[in-house]
């Protein structure tokens, strides 16, 4: 054996019930390889009632972080040490980093967003004028950071009123943001001064590819800036409507990649190619 052999991978990787269909591991792996790094990222399918366990084994493990997915980002965060404060803020945590030995919950959903704001469609979100259909897990996560960021005002359109008011509370309450709920009715309108209009629900995902938001699309103006969180398929009818009214798109795939990128750097220190991730989510997504 070599002086300098190592045979041992650090490790990362997912919590979820179901996980084998998450893709992460496509897009991780594929930035592990490319710079070289003897890590390894797991798809790992955990309970419910497993997931305290599940946790404390990861410390056992010496896993150097986790991502979690549905149904675990909110229950995880009795077991953790630390919150980051926006993750704090949303109740919910979707990566796990490493201090020593501490366990932090971070959200980079938001941040990847902002990231997908920022570098892909060239607009800095503060004082802006943000619409938002959903008010789930994601919508939660992009509409905080997107107010801590300095957003003038959001508007929050959901279906269930409660989920819809809860966040547009917790907006007014926690930061200098304004907001407000609207009933999601069929062909609901929205102020035509948007600057931001999100897809932040669920439709259009696939297999469910030919759907979309039952919304007044002449409402969308030029001036906008359109974004779907949904990343398969990237292309979505929502996204189509906005181009043929002449506003700047942006896909979810790019979002996917970003938050992804952000838990990459928490982990490993180091920063990976998002071209190199995207192809490779591209590669396996519809
Ligand atoms: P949730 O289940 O927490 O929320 C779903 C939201 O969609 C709710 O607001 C729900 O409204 C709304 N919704 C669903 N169907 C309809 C409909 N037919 N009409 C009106 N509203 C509807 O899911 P998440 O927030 O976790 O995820 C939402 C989407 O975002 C998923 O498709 C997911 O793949 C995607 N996503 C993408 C990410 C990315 O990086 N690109 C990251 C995270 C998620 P109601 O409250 O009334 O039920």
């Amino acid at each position: 054996m070599s002086e300098d052999a190592n045979y041992k991978s650090e490790l990362v990787g997912v919590f979820g019930h179901p996980v084998a269909e998450n893709p992460t591991i496509v897009m991780i792996e594929a930035a592990f390889r490319d710079l070289n790094l003897n890590w390894r990222y797991l798809n790992i399918e955990v309970l419910p009632e497993d997931l305290q366990t599940a946790v404390v084994g990861l410390r056992s493990m010496q896993f150097k972080g986790i991502n979690l997915t549905i149904p675990h980002k909110v229950n995880v965060l009795p077991v953790l040490d630390r919150l980051a404060p926006d993750a704090k803020l949303m109740g919910a945590v979707n990566t796990v980093r490493r201090e020593g030995d501490l366990l932090i919950g971070e959200n980079t959903d938001g941040k990847g967003f902002l990231r997908s704001l920022r570098d892909d469609a060239g607009l800095d979100p503060s004082g802006k004028r943000v619409v938002f259909l959903g008010a789930g897990g994601a919508a939660r996560a992009m509409a905080i950071e997107l107010a801590l960021t300095g957003a003038e005002s959001i508007l929050i359109i959901n279906r269930s009123a409660e989920r819809g008011e809860s966040l547009s509370r917790l907006i007014k309450e926690n930061t200098s943001c304004e907001s407000e709920y609207l009933p999601w009715v069929s062909g609901v309108s929205f102020p035509s001064d948007t600057d931001v209009l999100v897809n932040a629900t669920s439709i259009g995902l696939f297999p469910n590819v030919t759907e979309k938001a039952d919304i007044n699309y002449d409402c969308i103006s030029r001036d906008m800036v359109v974004c779907d969180v949904i990343p398969n398929p990237p292309k979505t009818p929502f996204l189509a409507e906005a181009n043929a009214r002449g506003a700047r798109t942006l896909d979810g795939l790019g979002m996917l990649v970003y938050q992804g990128a952000i838990a990459f750097r928490m982990w490993t220190g180091q920063e990976p190619s998002v071209e190199v991730m995207k192809e490779a989510l591209e590669s396996v997504f519809q």
